[in-house]
C-alpha cells in the first residue's frame, strides 16, 4: 500500500496550479501523468539573465536591461507586430509583440514608465530588438526575474518557462521524507537530503549543477538505484522463502561427463558447482548462466538435468526457435539416452499421434527430459514431476511464457542461459534478482576467427574471395543490417545483395529475413545447416546459437552500425570447427576515430566479456550497447555508466537491508519502503523478472 506521505506526489498533474484540461495532456507528454513525474523533470540547461546596459547588448544572448518606455507603435494591419520602443542612457531597443496585444500593453506599460525587461537580444537589420520578452516588470518587482533560470524540455503549446513554473509548483508539494539512506553513507558521500537534492536540481547555479556527477544528482541517482536494487532483493528473498525440491549431485552427471570426448573447462566446472549449490539448498534456484556462444553452457545444463533425473524429477529445456531446439536435442539426447534416460523433442511440428505419444511420455514421467520450443508450455502439455526449467536465450521469451512452463511443476528451479555478455557494472542493474554464473573461458582448441575491417569500395574483392572459398567447399554468412527507418527498403537491400551474390557466386545463396514466418526461416536455416546452401544472406536474424560448424566465413555489412556485443555474437557463429575462420567487417568510409577504435577491439580480442566492458567504456552512457531491449532499466536519474560506482554500493546496501529487516519494519525499513513506493519498480520489473 502506498504510504500517505506520497499521495500528493502520485496525484495527477491537474492538481498543480494552472494545469487544466488544455495544459494537462501537454504536460503529460513532457513529464508523465503524475506530480512526481513533473518533479522529476531534469533541466537541460541554465540561463543567466545578465544585467547590462543597452550598448553592451549581445546578439542572441539572454540579458536583462533597466529601461524607460518611450513609444508604442500600433500595427497598421493585423499581420504586423505591436512595437514598443524602450531606451536607457546608452541606447534604444524595440520590443516586439505578435498577436493581439493592443491597448492592454499601453495601459500596463505607459510611456515614461521604468521597466526591467529580460529576454533574448536580437540584433537584426531593423536594429536592436527583443521579440516577446520573457519578463517586463516594474523596478520594485525586480525579484520576480530569476537571475538564473533552469530550462526544461518543452513541447508545442507548452513553453519551457511554463514547464518550469509547474516543476517549481511540484517542488512546493514535495514533502520532507524520512531519511531512507544510511547515515554513515550519507555523511561519507556528503549527500544532501532528498528534498534538498531536488531543490538543487531545480535551482542550478551554473552548468556544473546540471552534471550527473554533481552531488545532488548523485544522491538522486543513488536513491533510484537503491529503490531498484531493493525491489530485486525483495523478489529474490521472496523466492528463497518458497521451499523447492532439494536435489543432490547424483552420479549420472559424472558418468555423462566421463563419456564426453572432452573435459570441462574451469569455468564450466565452477558454473556447475554453483548450480549444484542452488539445487541442494532447498530454495528455489533462479540462476543466469552467461557465456559466449559455444562456451559450453548447454552441456553444463545437461549435467544439472542429470542430477534432476537422479532425484526422480523431470527437466525441460526451452529454446526460442525450432532449429535451436533441434540442435540442443542433438547435443544432449545422445549422451542421456545412452544412459537410459528418455528424452523428448517437442516443437510446433509435432502433430497427431506422434505428439500424443510424446505428451504421454512426459505426463507419465517415462520421459525425464523435454527439449522444445514454445510448444512446451501449451496447455495440454503436462509433466509428472517437473523440477527444473532451462531457458536458452532467455531474453527472447516473455516472463509469462517462462512462467507458464515453470507452472507445470511445483517451485521449479530455473536456469536461464544467455549468450549476451553483460559488463560487470551492468550485471546488477539487469539481473539483480538472479544469481549469475559466468562461463568466461572457451573450450580449448578453438581457432580464433581472423577479423578485419574492409571499406565498402573493396566489395568486389571480398566477393571474389568468397567465390573462391565457396568453390573450395566453404560456407558463409552475409549479414545485411536493418538500419534505415523503413524495414521495407532494408529488406530490399538484402534481397538485392542476395541477387548480386547469386550472380557472382552461383545459385547456392539463400536469404532469411524478419518478415518470414518462423517455419520459413527454419527451412532456409536448415538448408544452410545441411550444406545445401553455401551462402546465407540474413538481416541480422541469424539465430543466436545456431551451430553450423562448416560455416567459416562471416561478412557483416555496415559493421560500424552495430554494437560491439552484437558484432561479437555474429562473429561467434563461425569458428566452431577446427578450420580457420574469418570475419570481414565491411564499413562505409570514412570511419570516425571512435568507430575505428571500436572495430579494432574486435580484431584484438575474442572475449565477449572484455568486449562488452570496452564497448561500454568507449561509448559511455546512454543506451550504448542497445541493452535496453534486453532489460536495462529506463532510469530517470541514474546512468549505469556514469554512476557505476553507485550500483554496487546500492546492491550491497539493499541486500543487507533486506537481510536485517526482511519486512522493512524498523524506522529505516519504513523509510526504505517509502523510497520503494516512490520509485514504484514493481510494474516494470514484473515484465522481466524471473520469479
Ligand atoms: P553454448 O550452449 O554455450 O553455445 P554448447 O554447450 O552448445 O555451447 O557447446 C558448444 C560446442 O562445444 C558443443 O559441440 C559442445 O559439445 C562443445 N563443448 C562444450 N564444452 C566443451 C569443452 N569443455 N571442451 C571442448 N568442447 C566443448
Ligand atoms: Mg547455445
Amino acid at each position: 500500500m502506498r504510504p500517505e506521505i506520497l499521495f500528493s506526489l502520485f496525484a495527477p498533474v491537474t492538481t498543480l496550479k494552472g494545469v487544466g484540461p488544455r495544459v494537462a495532456p501537454l504536460l503529460e507528454r513532457v513529464a508523465g501523468p503524475k506530480v512526481r513525474d513533473v518533479l522529476w523533470l531534469k533541466p537541460h540547461s541554465v540561463v543567466r539573465r545578465t544585467p547590462a546596459v543597452l550598448s553592451a547588448a549581445r546578439d542572441g544572448e539572454i540579458m536583462t536591461f533597466e529601461v524607460t518606455v518611450q513609444d508604442h507603435q500600433k500595427p497598421r494591419v493585423h499581420t504586423q507586430p505591436w512595437r514598443m520602443q524602450v531606451a536607457d542612457e546608452t541606447g534604444l531597443m524595440m520590443l516586439i509583440f505578435f498577436g493581439r496585444f493592443g491597448e492592454g500593453l499601453v495601459q500596463r506599460h505607459p510611456v515614461g514608465a521604468r521597466r526591467i525587461v529580460s529576454g533574448k537580444v536580437d540584433e537584426s537589420k531593423f536594429g536592436r530588438q527583443m521579440v516577446h520578452p520573457d519578463y517586463i516588470v516594474a523596478p520594485d518587482k525586480r525579484d520576480e526575474i530569476p537571475e538564473l533560470e533552469a530550462v526544461y524540455p518543452a513541447t508545442e503549446g507548452l513553453p519551457a518557462r511554463s514547464v518550469r513554473t509547474f516543476v517549481l509548483e511540484a517542488l512546493e508539494k514535495a514533502p520532507d521524507m524520512p531519511e531512507w539512506q544510511d547515515r554513515a553513507w550519507l555523511d561519507r558521500e556528503r549527500f544532501p537530503s532528498w528534498r534538498e537534492a531536488l531543490h538543487a536540481l531545480h535551482h542550478p547555479e551554473g552548468e556544473a549543477d546540471l552534471s550527473p556527477l554533481s552531488v545532488h544528482r548523485r544522491r538522486l541517482a543513488y536513491d533510484e538505484l537503491l529503490a531498484h536494487q531493493l525491489a530485486m532483493a525483495q523478489r529474490k528473498a521472496a523466492r528463497r522463502r518458497e521451499p523447492a525440491a532439494r536435489i543432490g549431485a547424483g552420479d549420472l552427471a559424472g558418468r555423462l561427463k566421463a563419456a564426453l570426448p572432452f573435459a570441462f573447462t574451469g569455468a564450466q566446472e565452477r558454473s556447475l558447482a554453483e548450480i549444484r549449490g542452488d539445487l541442494g539448498s532447498g530454495e528455489r534456484m533462479s540462476r543466469l548462466v552467461q557465456g559466449d556462444v559455444g562456451s559450453g553452457k548447454t552441456v553444463v545444463a545437461m549435467c544439472a538435468m542429470a542430477d534432476v533425473v537422479d532425484s526422480g524429477g523431470q527437466s525441460a529445456l526451452m529454446a526460442p526457435t525450432e532449429i535451436l531446439a533441434r540442435q540442443h536435442y542433438e547435443t544432449i539426447s545422445g549422451p542421456l539416452q545412452a544412459h537410459g534416460v528418455g528424452v523428448v523433442l517437442l516443437t510446433g511440428r509435432d502433430k497427431g499421434a506422434a505428439r500424443a505419444e510424446k505428451l504421454r511420455a512426459l505426463a507419465s514421467g517415462h520421459a525425464k527430459v523435454a527439449v522444445g520450443t514454445h510448444a512446451l508450455f501449451q496447455d495440454d502439455v503436462a509433466f509428472d514431476s517437473l523440477r527444473l526449467v532451462v531457458i536458452d536465450e532467455q531474453h527472447r521469451f516473455g516472463v509469462a511464457e517462462r512462467q507458464r512452463l515453470q507452472a507445470k511443476g511445483e517451485a521449479t528451479h530455473l536456469i536461464a542461459m544467455s549468450a549476451t555478455p553483460i559488463p560487470r557494472t551492468l550485471e546488477l542493474t539487469m539481473y539483480g534478482d538472479l544469481d549469475v554464473s559466468r562461463i568466461d573461458e572457451k573450450p580449448p582448441g578453438r581457432t580464433p576467427v581472423a577479423t578485419r575491417a574492409v571499406p565498402m569500395p573493396r566489395l568486389d574483392e571480398i566477393v571474389g574471395r568468397l567465390r573462391d572459398a565457396v568453390r573450395g567447399g566453404a560456407q558463409a554468412f552475409w549479414i545485411c543490417p536493418l538500419v534505415s527507418e523503413s524495414e521495407v527498403s532494408d529488406l530490399a537491400a538484402a534481397e538485392m545483395r542476395a541477387i548480386a551474390l547469386r550472380k557472382a557466386i552461383g545459385p547456392g545463396v539463400g536469404l532469411v529475413h524478419g518478415r518470414m514466418t518462423g517455419a520459413e526461416k527454419d527451412a532456409v536455416m536448415a538448408n544452410f545447416a545441411d550444406n545445401k546452401l553455401s551462402v546465407l544472406v540474413a538481416t541480422t536474424v541469424v539465430e543466436v546459437g545456431v551451430n553450423v560448424p562448416n560455416a567459416t566465413i562471416m561478412v557483416i555489412e555496415q559493421a560500424e552500425r552495430f554494437g560491439l556485443a552484437q558484432l561479437h555474437q555474429l562473429r561467434g557463429r563461425v569458428g566452431r570447427g577446427r578450420r580457420e575462420s574469418s570475419c570481414v567487417l565491411l564499413y562505409d568510409p570514412p570511419l570516425t576515430e571512435a568507430a575505428e577504435q571500436r572495430l579494432d577491439i574486435l580484431r584484438r580480442t575474442d572475449d565477449g566479456f572484455a568486449i562488452a566492458e570496452k564497448d561500454l567504456e568507449l561509448r559511455g552512457g546512454g543506451d550504448a550497447l542497445g541493452l535496453r531491449q534486453s532489460g536495462l532499466p529506463d532510469y530517470v536519474f541514474a546512468d549505469p555508466f556514469v554512476h557505476r560506482d553507485l550500483i554496487a554500493a546500492a546492491g550491497d546496501d539493499a541486500r543487507l537491508a533486506i537481510q536485517r529487516d526482511p519486512d522493512l519494519a524498523t524506522p529505516r525499513g519504513q523509510a526504505l519502503n517509502v523510497l520503494s513506493e516512490l520509485f514504484d519498480w514493481k510494474a516494470g520489473l514484473a515484465l522481466r523478472d524471473a520469479g
